[in-house]
């Protein structure tokens, strides 16, 4: 058994359903999680924005769904009905919103959840059609039981057991869709952007059994191709690794994703869509290639406080945690004298803004256009040498470090330098440490 997870980057055309059902076909025993299509998502997003300013045009969104319904045979006209039907629904939802001209955090979770509802029916249809018995789950059918944080919820643990009977009793190879839950009141939730990962692995968790995320990337790389063009596969990267590097702004594995497969000890794949090749094995076995990720357009807020900074800092904090905002690293002097938050550009408004009033007139400054160049991997600990050798690198190519910090554990080290060197360092640590 395992889980096949495709993402919405390969699920465009006529074509790429298809080739899906095929890779299927070939699977043996297995649970699909589907993203929406391609670019659906982000429509959604915007007609629900569009319906606040009191009018929407839903005819490209259903165009691109019946262009691939279109292309069934037997299954056709029920698949169209059952299409037709979530359309409907999304219409009237859309409706609502353009005469209330305001929607909830509940109601955006609605509207955006119907790309994978959409999705599940169509494939299932298109197994079908190829003589492949198959049952896509509607959203309360699956098991997924999630908290109420809308647009970022956490699946909860008691969903494991529901997940596993809701399994059963699908016919044929159950269909999932990915990113959507239900709160406990039965509300739809979603996971947030990317999130169909997460529910990938949480099946394969609950199951536990092997996790396969097919991508449009060959798999987790070295570096940011578009970055450093010669950057490599990482065959295997152990979980807490590719949990840095998710939160170092790798986007290939989302970064609540690997959680549930660590606490389960599964193995999560990445690969390739289109090649068949082995791409990366997340698991809990060390990996020997270190990756180096740039995080871009980063800002530091710099907290002056000098004395009594402690309470002051822990409330901070305090807050940050309620908003969701995770920095990217956080540096302080002695006594917490001196604190330096690192961390996207647009959050350190948000950050500016919460310090403020707890700061009480101590000083705060906030530096822009900067970006973090990391080096990540297990393998660098209790190694001699490999900081000094960051270091020398970046000073025979004559860039400024403005902040640093390395991790306990030693799997990362981290550099702040300045937006226009950006790619440089990153290249020229990527060609010092991967041979
Ligand atoms: N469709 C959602 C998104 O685009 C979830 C996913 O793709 O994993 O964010
Ligand atoms: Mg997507």
């Amino acid at each position: 058994m395992k889980v096949l997870k495709f993402g919405g980057s390969c699920l465009n055309s006529k074509a790429d359903v298809e080739r899906t059902v095929a890779i299927i076909q070939k699977s043996g025993d297995c649970v699909i999680v589907l993203s929406a299509l391609k670019g659906v998502t982000d429509s959604l997003i915007a007609l629900e924005h569009s319906a606040k300013t009191g009018s929407f045009d839903l005819s490209e969104l259903e165009k691109k769904h019946f262009e691939v319904v279109a292309g069934l045979k037997k299954n056709k006209a029920e698949c169209e009905r059952k299409v037709r039907a979530l359309l409907n629904d999304l219409k009237t939802t859309l409706t609502g919103i353009s005469y209330l001209k305001e929607f909830s955090p509940q109601t955006h979770d609605k509207i955006v959840s119907f790309g994978e509802r959409i999705v599940v029916e169509i494939m299932a249809a298109y197994l079908r059609d190829s003589g492949v018995e198959a049952t896509a789950l509607k959203v309360e059918e699956t098991g997924i039981r999630t908290d109420s944080n809308f647009s970022d919820a956490l699946v909860i643990e008691e969903s494991k057991a529901l997940i596993v009977q809701a399994l059963k009793k699908a016919k044929g190879i159950p269909i999932v869709p990915g990113f959507v839950g239900l709160n406990e009141q039965g509300l739809i939730t979603t996971l947030g952007r990317g999130g169909s990962d997460y529910t990938a692995t949480f099946i394969a968790a609950a199951l536990s059994c092997e996790c396969v995320l097919l991508k449009d990337v060959d798999g987790l790389m070295t570096a940011d191709p578009k970055v450093v063009p010669d950057a490599k596969i990482v065959k295997n990267v152990d979980y807490l690794d590719a949990m840095e590097l998710a939160h170092y702004g790798s986007k290939v594995v989302f970064v609540k994703a690997v959680m549930p497969a660590m606490l389960a000890r599964i193995p999560i794949r990445v690969k390739s869509f289109e090649k068949d090749n082995g791409g990366t094995v997340i698991s809990a076995e060390q990996g020997s290639s270190v990756v180096v990720p740039l995080a871009k357009n980063v800002a530091i807020v710099e907290l002056l406080g000098y004395t009594g900074m402690m309470t002051v800092f822990s409330s901070i904090v305090d807050q940050l945690g309620k908003k969701n905002i995770y920095p990217l690293l956080i540096t302080e002097s002695s006594a917490c004298g001196e604190v330096s938050i690192v961390v996207d550009e647009k959050s350190a408004e948000k950050i500016e803004r919460i310090a403020a009033p707890l700061m009480k007139g101590r000083k705060i400054v906030v530096e822009k256009g900067l970006a973090m160049v990391s080096v990540v991997g297990s393998s660098m600990k209790g190694k001699i040498g490999i900081a000094a050798s960051v270091f020398d690198c970046l000073a025979k190519e004559k860039i400024n470090v403005v902040a640093i910090a390395q991790s306990a554990s030693e799997r990362s080290i981290s550099v702040v330098v300045e937006g226009d060197k950006a790619v440089q360092a990153a290249q020229a640590l990527h060609k010092r440490f991967i041979k």
